[in-house]
């Protein structure tokens, strides 16, 4: 395979770690030569779950940087930030043994992430400003609300739709590339009639975005397809990486798998790899019809190869795993087999609610951590993020340390926000929503004095604008003064970093008082936030890379709280792809939760599902439980208010599988407690309901 001489034996070394057809996939082309030139084929490595595709993935890029490669000519995308972080940190070790220090990855994250970087870097080259500011999905919504305000629509006798959905609209058009109208038609039918108006909308959307210097997160990957469709800068950027490798491809949407395609035509140096199964990514635009046709883009096709045997779960958890999967209508991957033997069925736990849910998981978590599985080698995975509240609340009343993703985001508290809008609009002055929401958090400036404000900076010619002789009330005139030494503090060429953000929060703990309740909290919170500032280079990689991959919670923001001590993992099932933990408790494996029934539309929406919880299965190593309450809460129904209802197993599990679990009912028949009192019902109730209130 052409290794050079002083990597050999680590190489080979390493090569001897692995199964003969992961060897084919890690060395697949690798050194070969096609008239002088070097050529790696292009390469799709489709298999199941735990198959060993991520690890393969690692080898491939350390056997690269064995044969010579330059580790900053490889584009490594991955599905979460944290991915990317792991996978270099893997590649560091296989080829430490042979390096001194590890070699970074500079190339290795997210799509948006790499667009982002990209996009500045080449931002002279397509007529955008180098300092654009990154919208959240939360930011985007609200300034196409204020595009929908704007344009009247939403004093329309009919309602038109809202914000979010108008979102969801726009972004489905562009990820998948489709028309409106077959958006519409498809996805939104009750949307159908408004075409015309939403068309105006994104327009007037698009607009603002350009006017304010924004970017959202279609646009990173709009604005890198089109930057790369264009013949010379597509050459050119894509010549920059000698190898583009991407990670869990079946999430990927069309204009992702546009980019890659335009990025290397004819394939060179691409490798994929993936699992249909696992796709679950179809209600953000992702299409699995990515890593299908994937061979077929190029002449000749790209080599398939297939992974068969699971590293990761026993066989009795596969062997379920495999036959939720079978059930499915459409599917490319074969079943996996694992020399991992082992008595234990996974557990089908009936639970009477959500009470006993909780309680039983907590209690099994804790015997679990008795017998020996840290509690990180543990997670309690759910459909949505709200499904976890009564374990969150059972967890908390034990003092269980817990780490939660997905979800509401730290970065969505208010106070937090306001302090990212300051650093926002500091370093992009035409950001409007950014300096709307950070001019209001001055003493005695209103939306009318905010709105005024930014109209005079939007007239006035960059760089000519002195925020401190803006148009403001006399009383505010003082508090003013100081907000406007603080922008220019924040601003590139203000302080440096961290120093400038140091200040911000500073002068935001000083103002939260006066702007919220609760200021301990979220005091705690603007502290962590200063702590993270720190840890970047600068403004502008902070203010990125929060947008894109904003911590789950405060606790995760500045790495897990307690460093050296174990807690919990709580995770929604999308938030869990691909990673492991010796046990997994599902929760609510009910009909209505999984499949959601928010999701019980299309047949397509279902298949869907049952992927989620085959996603959800194949994570455990060693313990699984899905957890069937008989009965569950279901709120956002205003007009029956919260109730619980009854609930039958999912479908996904029919009578004939049930041979693969071993079945208990929890509490066993005869040590039901006698019923609560009502006081403590309600005592309950009222905490649940308090906590239910955070998502909402
Ligand atoms: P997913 O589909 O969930 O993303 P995957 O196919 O990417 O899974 P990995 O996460 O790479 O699988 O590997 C699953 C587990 O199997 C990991 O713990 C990994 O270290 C282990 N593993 C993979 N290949 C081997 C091997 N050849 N020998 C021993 N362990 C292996
Ligand atoms: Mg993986």
């Amino acid at each position: 395979m052409g290794i050079p001489d002083e990597g050999g034996r680590a190489a080979a070394e390493r090569l001897a770690q692995l199964n003969p057809a992961q060897r084919a996939a890690v060395g697949f082309g690798v050194g070969a030569r096609d008239g002088g030139e070097l050529r790696h084929p292009p390469l799709l490595v489709i298999a199941g779950a735990g198959s060993g595709k991520t690890s393969t993935l690692a080898h491939r890029v350390a056997q690269l940087i064995d044969c010579g490669a330059e580790p900053s000519r490889l584009l490594l995308l991955t599905f979460s930030r944290r991915a990317a972080g792991e996978m270099s940190r893997r590649v560091g070790q296989l080829i430490s043994r042979r390096a001194t220090g590890s070699p970074p990855l500079p190339w290795a994250g997210t799509f948006h992430g790499i667009g982002a970087r990209l996009l500045r870097e080449y931002a002279a080259r397509i007529g955008i400003d180098p300092a654009f500011s990154i919208h959240d999905r939360q930011d985007s919504a609200d300034l196409l609300n204020l595009a929908r305000h704007g344009l009247g629509f939403s004093a329309r006798e009919k309602r038109f739709p809202l914000k979010g959905t108008c979102l969801a609209i726009y972004s489905a058009v562009l990820n998948t590339q489709a028309t409106l109208g077959e958006v519409l038609q498809t996805s939104f039918p009750w949307c159908a009639e408004w075409q015309a108006e939403l068309k105006c909308l994104f327009r007037e959307y698009v607009r603002s975005k350009q006017a304010q210097q924004v970017l959202d997160y279609d646009d990173l990957l709009l604005y890198w397809a089109q930057m790369v469709g264009e013949d010379e800068l597509g050459r050119e950027i894509g010549d920059r990486f000698s190898h583009v490798l991407v990670d869990e491809y079946q999430d990927t949407n069309r204009l992702q798998a546009a980019i890659l395609l335009s990025m290397k035509p004819d394939g060179n140096g691409l490798t994929v790899v993936g699992d249909d199964a696992q796709s679950i990514y179809a209600f953000r635009g992702a299409t699995v019809r990515n890593i299908l046709d994937f061979p077929q883009h190029f002449a000749p096709p790209a080599q398939v190869l297939t992974l068969d045997r699971n590293y990761r779960s026993t066989q009795p958890i596969l062997d379920a795993a495999n036959r939720v999967i079978a059930l499915a209508s459409e599917r490319f991957t074969k079943e996996l087999w694992s020399e991992r033997t082992s008595g234990e069925k996974p557990r089908l736990v009936a639970v009477r609610d959500e009470a006993g849910q909780a309680t039983y998981v907590v209690e099994q978590v804790l015997a679990r951590r008795e017998a020996g599985v840290r509690l990180r080698s543990q997670a309690v995975l759910f459909r949505t993020a709200q499904h976890s509240v009564r374990v969150e609340l059972e967890l908390r009343r034990r003092n269980i340390p817990f780490v939660k993703f997905g979800g509401l985001k730290f970065l969505e508290a208010a106070h937090v926000k306001d302090v990212l809008a300051i650093l926002r609009w500091g370093q992009n002055r035409r950001d409007r929503l950014a300096g709307f929401r950070a001019m209001q958090l001055v003493a005695g400036i209103g939306p009318k004095s905010a709105g005024r404000v930014l109209d005079h900076i939007a007239a006035t010619a960059p760089g000519c604008m002195l925020l401190e002789e803006q148009p403001v009330a006399e009383s505010a005139r003082p508090a003013w003064r100081e907000f406007a030494a603080l922008i220019a503090s924040c601003s590139p060429g203000g302080a440096t970093w961290p120093a400038g953000c140091e200040q911000v929060c500073r002068w935001y703990l000083e103002q939260v008082e006066r702007l919220h309740d609760d200021p301990l909290a979220r005091q705690t919170d603007i502290e962590q936030l200063a702590l993270i500032a720190a840890s970047y280079p600068n403004a502008e990689r902070f203010l990125t890379e929060l947008a894109l991959d904003p911590p789950a919670a405060s606790s995760d923001a500045a790495g897990p709280p307690l460093l050296d001590e174990d807690y919990l993992i709580l995770s929604t099932i999308h938030s869990a792809k691909g990673q492991e933990w010796t046990a997994v408790f599902v929760l609510n494996a009910v009909d209505g939760c999984i499949p959601s029934d928010l999701a019980t539309g299309s047949t397509a929406a279902i298949e869907e599902e049952r992927r989620l919880l085959y996603v959800a299965m194949t994570r455990a190593r060693a313990y699984l439980e899905l957890i069937v309450p008989q009965s569950f809460h279901v709120t956002q129904q205003p007009a029956l208010g919260d109730r619980h209802v009854h609930a039958a197993r999912t479908r996904f599990i029919p009578h004939a599988l049930l041979p693969d679990y071993e079945q208990l009912s929890w509490p066993p028949p005869a040590a039901i407690a006698a019923p609560a009192s009502p006081q403590a019902r309600q005592q309950m109730f009222d905490l649940t309901a308090r906590m239910r209130a955070i998502w909402e």
